[in-house]
């Protein structure tokens, strides 16, 4: 089976077919920076990073690009607000972004261009679409694409034209006074400048000055870094119209063939609705990480299959900490038992359990692939009691492979005790004391040999003896 995604689009799954053989050319949009992430902007950047991660797995060079809308009128707003430039302002809030990414391990896209580098572009393909007939200018040098001059305008989100909502987006209102657009469902490529606005935050076109629109940047982003064709285009589900519907007529008017593909991730629902910003600071990604490790929320945004909604509560949080630390607490055992940890070369050419690779295959069913991983966890611990070294080696690595494709790996996280610095001097101090114990049962010193066990047991460190040696472990990690 090859992978197969929904596409938005056609409203089917489809085989995925590169343009260019072995390559992947992913463009997803990302944070308008005008504040904090929350846990809504993550569901998206994970649910991407899994795709990423899959298709490299798959074997595929992928290539991926998410942008950086750092100029909009939310931008422009708050930063007056705050009595700060406009750019000061976007720059705070992309580092909180990139900090977030980071944190839940989100791969880094392999190009993150920023709007405002991209306005020459983006001029260009204005241009063009006013000679082309799709845009037309008013007032002092507003620019707005001519929904009627494009039939297929409504077809990404299968809409008649009669059915059209308005363009009614606070990007989509005209700034000029006296601009105005011929028809409802026209949309801004470019605003000009208005005299409240920052002298800074306008550029030259041949229409005169002024700033983007949302949606024109993306269409010229994707060009530069992608060419007029591209494998795939996501989002999350409420980018699908305007924006997404814009952007491809953008393109297509403007003669590319633009995206073959169209993912959009769910959102995160509370109660069942979505998510709001009345909701406040609590589901601000920061407020999330001060109560639960970032690998929790990893886990609680992965687990749920990216086109479903992922209803959040606060235990949501707790149960994927625990069953993560099962995982990761196998992974521990394993290595200790076989004395080595493999490194990532290992787990990402060992074989994947079929079950695995057929369920991601299937428009990224995570949940399925979960319970395989699960199967495994189980058959894993049993093989830790009574399986041979070859057994528990080929689990490992498998339960490792399966989880280093969704970003879970728990070596890569630093194991099961998340402060992998304070573990791992605490077992270089625990290490010492057995060693003085060894040495002390070498000499029939028994006194000696069982202070030691009694002083580490008093500390919450269990010994148990093997046959390769004294292995220990903290009271609490002997469950399961
Ligand atoms: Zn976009």
């Amino acid at each position: 089976m090859t992978l197969h995604l929904f596409d938005t689009a056609t409203r089917a799954a489809r085989a995925l077919v590169p343009l260019t053989p072995g390559q992947v050319r992913v463009y997803v949009c990302g944070a308008t920076v005008q504040g904090g992430p929350h846990i809504g902007h993550m569901r998206m950047a994970v649910a991407f990073d899994v795709l990423v991660r899959w298709l490299r797995r798959s074997g595929l060079d992928v290539t991926l690009v998410r942008n950086v809308t750092d100029i909009d009128d939310k931008i422009l707003t708050k930063s007056a607000e705050a009595g700060v430039p406009w750019w000061a302002w976007a720059q705070r809030f992309e580092r909180e972004f990139t900090a977030a990414y980071d944190a839940l391990g989100v791969l880094p896209p392999t190009y993150e261009p920023r709007a405002t580098g991209h306005v020459t572009e983006m001029v260009e393909l204005m241009e063009r679409l006013v000679e082309r007939g799709h845009a037309y200018v008013t007032g002092a040098g507003d620019v707005w694409f001519d929904v009627r001059s494009f039939p297929e305008y409504g077809a990404l989100t299968n809409q008649r034209p009669e059915d059209l909502t308005p363009a009614d987006d606070e990007a989509d209102q005209p700034d000029g006074e006296g601009s105005v657009k011929r028809h409802p469902h026209d949309f801004a490529l470019w605003k000009a400048t208005k005299p409240s606005d920052p002298a800074t935050a306008s550029w030259p076109t041949p229409y005169g000055r002024g700033r983007p629109g949302w949606h024109l940047e993306c269409s010229a982003m994707a060009e530069k870094y992608l060419g007029e064709t591209f494998d795939i285009h996501g989002g999350g589900l409420d980018l699908r119209f305007p924006h997404h519907e814009n952007e491809q007529a953008q393109s297509r008017a403007a003669g590319h063939g633009f995206a073959q593909l169209w993912m959009h991730s769910a959102w995160v629902t509370q109660g069942g609705a979505k998510m709001s910003k009345s909701l406040g600071n609590s589901l601000m990604v920061a407020s999330i990480l001060e109560q639960a490790p970032a690998v929790a929320l990893r886990y609680a945004l992965t687990a749920v299959q990216y086109r479903s909604m992922l209803e959040y509560t606060p235990e949501t949080l707790h149960e994927a900490e625990a069953t993560w630390t099962r995982l990761a607490g196998f992974v521990e055992r394993a290595t200790e038992r076989l004395g080595r940890s493999h490194d990532l070369d290992a787990v990402r050419t060992a074989p994947l359990p079929a079950g695995f690779t057929a369920a991601m295959d299937d428009d990224l069913n995570v949940p399925a692939a979960l319970a395989v991983v699960h199967e495994h966890l189980r058959r894993g611990n049993t093989l830790l009691a009574d399986g041979s070294d070859e057994q528990v080696e080929a689990e490992v690595l498998a339960l490792r492979g399966m989880l280093d494709v969704l970003g879970l790996d728990p070596v890569q996280w630093g194991g099961a005790g998340q402060g992998s610095l304070a573990e791992t001097a605490l077992d270089a101090l625990v290490r010492a004391e057995l060693d003085a114990r060894a040495r002390a049962r070498a000499e029939k010193d028994w006194t000696t040999a069982d202070a030691v066990r009694d002083r580490l047991a008093g500390a919450g460190i269990v010994v148990e003896d093997s046959p390769t040696g004294a292995r220990w472990s903290l009271v609490h990690d002997q469950e399961d």
